[in-house]
Formats: C-alpha cells, sequence, structure tokens
C-alpha cells in the first residue's frame, strides 16, 4: 500500500497523480458548492432505468461500430486510400484541414440528422438514441450500430477525399469524442452571454442538444448552428432558454413533445 503510495507520486506517474488529484479535487468543490447543480439542464430528467439501457446499447455498438471502422481504416490506408501528407505542416495548413473537417463534418451530420428524422429511417435507425430525453454521458454512445457507422463514415470518407498532415488529425479524434460528450453531458457550462456574441453564437452548446433530446425537432446541427440558422429548424425559445435559469422549465404548449417525429 505504501509502495503504491510512493510509486504513485514519484517520477513518470507524479504528473498523471496530480492531474487526478485535480480533477478529483474540482469534482468534489464543484458538488459542495453546488457549481453542478446550478448547471444542470433538466435537473429531474435523470432515470437510473434508461441509464441502464443506454449502458447496455452502448457496449454493443462499441463492440460493432469500433470493429468495423477500425477494420475499414486500415484497409483503406493499406490500400493507399487514405495518405497523408509528409514532412513538417504550417500553422494555417493545419488550420485550414481543420477548419475543412469541421464544417465538413457538421454539414453532413446536419443533413443526415434530418434524414434520420423521418420515417421509415427514423425508427429503424434513430429512434433509439433519442430513448432519453434528458441525455446524459452515456447517451452519446448509446445509437443504433448503423448511426454510428453513418456519422462514424465521415472520417474515413473525408481522410480519402482530402489528404491532411497527422497533426491536423491529432485534432479531429478528439474534437468528435469531447463534443459528442459534452453536448451530451446535460451540464451547461458556457456564459449566457454565449449566443448574443457574433463570435461565439455559431458554435453549440449542451443546451442546443439537449432540446433536441427533450423537443425533437429542432437543433438538429452537430458542432454549430448555421444549418438550423439557414433552414429555420433552430428553436425559437432556444435563445431565451439558454439565458434564463438555463432552459430548465418544463416543456410549455406550442413545443412539440418529445416522442416519435411530427409530421412535416
Ligand atoms: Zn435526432
Ligand atoms: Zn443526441
Amino acid at each position: 500500500m505504501l509502495h503504491a503510495l510512493q510509486e504513485a507520486f514519484t517520477g513518470e506517474n507524479m504528473l498523471t497523480t496530480w492531474l487526478v488529484l485535480f480533477l478529483a479535487s474540482g469534482l468534489v468543490a464543484g458538488l459542495v458548492t453546488g457549481f453542478f447543480k446550478a448547471r444542470k439542464i433538466q435537473p429531474k430528467g435523470f432515470k437510473w432505468k434508461i441509464f441502464g439501457q443506454e449502458a447496455l446499447v452502448a457496449l454493443v455498438t462499441l463492440a460493432i461500430s469500433g470493429t468495423v471502422l477500425g477494420f475499414g481504416q486500415t484497409w483503406l490506408r493499406q490500400n493507399g486510400w487514405i495518405a497523408f501528407q509528409q514532412g513538417p505542416a504550417a500553422w494555417w495548413e493545419i488550420a485550414l484541414e481543420y477548419g475543412a473537417y469541421f464544417l465538413g463534418f457538421d454539414t453532413y451530420f446536419y443533413w443526415l440528422h434530418r434524414w434520420m428524422h423521418k420515417e421509415p429511417v427514423y425508427s429503424w435507425v434513430h429512434k433509439l438514441h433519442h430513448h432519453s430525453t434528458a441525455p446524459n454521458l452515456l447517451t452519446t454512445l448509446s445509437v443504433n450500430p448503423l448511426e454510428s457507422l453513418i456519422n462514424g463514415g465521415f472520417l474515413p470518407l473525408f481522410l480519402a477525399l482530402y489528404s491532411v498532415h497527422p497533426e491536423s488529425l491529432a485534432l479531429m479524434g478528439p474534437t468528435t469524442i469531447i463534443m459528442g460528450f459534452y453536448v451530451h453531458s446535460g451540464y451547461e457550462f458556457f456564459p449566457r452571454w454565449w449566443n448574443k456574441s457574433w463570435a461565439t453564437k455559431w458554435f453549440i452548446t449542451a443546451t442546443f442538444h439537449d432540446q433536441h433530446h427533450k423537443y425533437f425537432n429542432y437543433n438538429f446541427g452537430g458542432y454549430t448552428t448555421i444549418w438550423d440558422r439557414i433552414c429555420g429548424t433552430m428553436r425559437k425559445k432556444f435563445e431565451s432558454d439558454f439565458e434564463n435559469p438555463r432552459g430548465r422549465k418544463p416543456a410549455r404548449q406550442g413545443d412539440a413533445p418529445a416522442g416519435d417525429p411530427q409530421p412535416a
């Protein structure tokens, strides 16, 4: 026991240990001071039963799509469909490649997401992800394997069409993961001015996607609000809910109820 403790605080492990301690103390402080509670988007939304079902779906989906996408990507690389730029990358090249990925994925996701809300695709593919009307971290992974192949298929497709630097790719993977978990976290950490500032209002937040799960026929965007703003699919009360006690008001009349799709 003592030996393990000594090892945790020396050499290579030290940084990790301090980082874990820092995050853990932040989490405890956040819980004690009510920081998280104040930022919960749907305070009574969490249901253990749904959480359990989501855990099961997540495991199956991870196993299936992880295997298929892993093999697919390896095959594409070995057969020369995916190749990377050699040599050092300038900062603007990385910015350009990353920007193309970011906006490319956002467009791909928005239109396929809208398509997945139409029957019969909705029942076959997307309904499973909408099981939870108040998302939590596990909801991110609780998708039909077909849906995770559709969404996960973007990156190999993009890399086959556009050969980027390995440095850019190193940013793309984490973006998918962090954004996925953040928008389903059930907590809003961004400041109230977020949707008022011209520089930031284009980027979605947890409240934005949370309302997609709660009200269903709005807010389809994956990374940005751009397509929703252009196509008029952004929820009208989204911005006022975001500013006002975090959109935690119960659904009111005039909002489409969560559940099956409304006739368009
Ligand atoms: Zn949806
Ligand atoms: Zn979702």
